[in-house]
């Protein structure tokens, strides 16, 4: 039997597969992750894409020649965005206005603050699409990962307000409740009085 649990990834005794619903959404999530954060411990990407059967992730930085993220931008039946904050980022309400006539996905950037810019700045078939933020009292709980401010979110809780935002009648709750079980095992794991300090991404 292998050390890792052949579904989230993780090593067994850190399985997080019994916190994981099968959610459904409309809005589909596209996750660009940048390929140093595959080796962190968290990972809280993957709590989307086993939780959403519609979501799926690709690892690089430099996604301009992603030949299966190329084809989803071209399908014209969906309308894409990035959650990414800028000025000219749209509200969810916005998005929600200029999307009535078709689907929407709206693509996370899962790195560093450092990591997400460069993979936005290289990948120029992103540069078109128009970016969407999420309201900016939103607070995260990403108690073990050393964020540049206080509101820093997981890529999970991107993703789990986003589509509360745009779906507002489902109930996304279980994606926060798995990541609550993720932070609290990794806690365990660390003598006490450490975790504030250490950067466990
Ligand atoms: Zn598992």
């Amino acid at each position: 039997m292998s050390r890792y649990c052949s579904q989230c990834g993780k090593s067994r005794k850190a399985c997080i597969c019994e916190w994981i619903q099968s959610l459904t959404s409309n809005v589909e999530l596209v996750i660009l992750q940048h390929h140093s954060e595959t080796q962190r411990p968290m990972g809280t990407a993957r709590i989307l894409t086993l939780s959403l059967a519609n979501s799926c992730c690709f690892v690089g930085e430099d996604f301009s020649q992603h030949s299966q993220l190329n084809r989803m931008l071209s399908n014209d039946n969906y309308r894409h965005f990035i959650l990414y904050p800028g000025e000219e980022a749209l509200t969810h309400q916005q998005v929600i206005s200029a999307s009535q006539d078709k689907k929407v996905r709206v693509i996370l950037l899962d790195g560093t603050w450092k990591k997400a810019y460069k993979m936005w700045q290289l990948s120029t078939n992103l540069h078109t699409l128009p970016l969407v933020r999420l309201p900016s009292d939103l607070r995260g709980n990403y108690r073990i990962r050393k964020a540049p401010s206080d509101n820093s979110l997981a890529t999970v809780e991107a993703g789990y307000h986003i589509l509360s935002l745009l779906e507002p009648n489902r109930d996304f709750s279980p994606l926060l409740e798995a990541f609550n079980q993720m932070i609290e095992f990794q806690i365990k794991q660390m003598p006490p009085g450490v975790f504030e300090n250490n950067y466990q991404g």
